[in-house]
C-alpha cells in the first residue's frame, strides 16, 4: 500500500500542498498547531508580475496562476482570489519608459503619464482561504490541530511546511538545505479605514495601498532583514501612519489594526524545497519570501516529484 505522507503546517504552503495531494488522489495526514500570527495570516497576499527596482518581469504563466486559484475557490466554496489592476510610479524604479517590460504570459503593463499601469496582478485573501481549507480538513477528518515534534515524525514520510518554525526546529536547523541559506525579514503593515478614498487599484512602490472594500485599506509593508523579534513595535506603526498621511487621495483615516510577521526568505532567491540530508523521508517546502502567493503554487509539482519520484 502507498505510504501515507504527513504534511506538517497549515499556512499557505501546507494548505495548497494538501489540496494538491487530494487532487492527485494521494494518501496524507495534515497537521497544524494553529498558532495565530503566522506569515500567511498577516500577509497582504499581493501577486505582482513586475518585481523589484528594475520591475523584473516574472517568467511564469500568470493566467495559469489565476486558473489554479479559481479552481481552489471552487473546491473550498469560498471567495478569496481578487485580480485587481496595479499602479506603480515609473520614477523611483531603475527603468525608463523606453525599456520597461510590457507584456508577459497573462499580464500587461502600460505607461500612463508618470505611472505604469499593470493588469494581471491582484491579491489573495489568505485568512479566508486558510479558514475555508481548515474547516474542510476538519470536516473530512484529514486535519489534526496539534504540534508535531521532530521525534514523532521519525520513520514517517513528512513534508515540513512549518514556515519560520522549521528554521529553529531540530529537524532542519542544521541541515545543509537550511543552514546559512535563509533569513528572517520582518514586515509590519496597517489596516486603515478611509471612507473618502475612492481608489480601486493597488498602488505599489516603496509601500503598497490595497483597497479591501467598505472603505478599508491595507498599507505597508516594511522590510527589516535579520529581525526575529515578534514584539509589537509602536515606533514602526507610527512611522507607517506618518507615511500614510502623505499618500495622495487617502484623505482622513482611522487606524483599524497593526499587524506584523516574519517572512522566512531564501538567501539564494530560490525557495527552499528539497530533501533532508540524512532523513531521506523528510522534505522541506519553505522559504517563499514575500512571494508565497505566486511561488507556492508553482513549486507544488517539484515537491510532488520529490516525494513520489
Ligand atoms: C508582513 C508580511 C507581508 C507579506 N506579504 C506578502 C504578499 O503581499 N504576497 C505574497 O505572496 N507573500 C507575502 N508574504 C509572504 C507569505 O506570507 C509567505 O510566503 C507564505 O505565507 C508562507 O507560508 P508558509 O505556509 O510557508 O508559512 P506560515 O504561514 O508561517 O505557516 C506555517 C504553519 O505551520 C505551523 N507549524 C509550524 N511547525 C509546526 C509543527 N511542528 N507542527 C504543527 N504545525 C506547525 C504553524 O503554526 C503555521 O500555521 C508576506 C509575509 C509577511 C510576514
Amino acid at each position: 500500500m502507498e505510504d501515507t505522507v504527513w504534511i506538517v503546517g497549515g499556512g499557505l504552503a501546507g494548505t495548497l500542498l494538501g489540496l494538491e495531494f487530494e487532487r492527485l488522489g494521494r494518501r496524507f495526514r495534515w497537521f497544524d498547531q494553529g498558532s495565530g500570527a503566522t506569515s500567511s495570516q498577516v500577509a497582504a497576499g499581493l501577486f505582482n508580475p513586475l518585481l523589484g527596482p528594475r520591475m523584473s518581469p516574472d517568467p511564469g504563466d500568470w493566467s495559469e496562476l489565476a486558473t489554479r486559484y479559481r479552481e481552489w475557490e471552487k473546491r473550498l466554496a469560498a471567495k478569496f482570489f481578487y485580480p485587481m489592476p496595479m499602479r506603480r510610479p515609473l520614477r523611483g524604479t531603475k527603468v525608463t519608459e523606453a525599456d520597461f517590460p510590457r507584456k508577459g504570459q497573462g499580464w500587461e503593463a502600460v505607461v500612463e503619464g508618470e505611472e505604469v499601469f499593470i493588469t494581471g496582478g491582484g491579491w489573495v485573501d489568505l485568512p479566508v482561504l486558510l479558514a475555508a481549507a481548515r474547516k474542510r480538513g476538519l470536516a473530512r477528518g484529514v486535519l489534526e490541530q496539534r504540534l508535531v515534534p521532530a521525534e514523532e515524525a521519525q520513520g514517517h514520510k513528512v513534508v515540513w511546511c512549518g514556515g519560520l518554525a522549521d528554521f529553529s526546529s531540530p529537524a532542519w536547523q542544521n541541515d545543509p538545505l537550511v543552514k546559512g541559506r535563509w533569513q528572517a525579514v520582518r514586515g509590519d503593515l496597517l489596516t486603515l479605514k478611509a471612507p473618502q478614498c475612492r481608489q480601486e487599484h493597488i498602488s505599489i512602490g516603496a509601500r503598497f495601498l490595497l483597497p479591501l472594500g467598505k472603505g478599508l485599506f491595507r498599507f505597508g509593508a516594511t522590510h527589516e532583514s535579520d529581525v526575529l523579534s515578534m514584539d509589537e513595535r509602536p515606533l514602526v506603526r507610527d512611522h507607517l501612519l506618518a507615511e500614510a498621511a502623505l499618500v495622495p487621495g487617502l484623505g482622513n483615516f482611522e487606524l483599524i489594526d497593526h499587524r506584523w510577521g516574519i517572512r522566512p526568505a531564501s538567501r539564494t532567491l530560490e525557495p527552499l524545497v528539497g530533501r533532508h540530508s540524512t532523513q531521506e523521508n523528510w522534505f522541506l517546502f519553505n522559504g517563499f519570501s514575500g512571494k508565497g502567493v505566486s511561488a507556492i503554487p508553482r513549486q507544488l509539482g517539484a515537491i510532488v516529484q520529490l516525494v513520489w519520484p
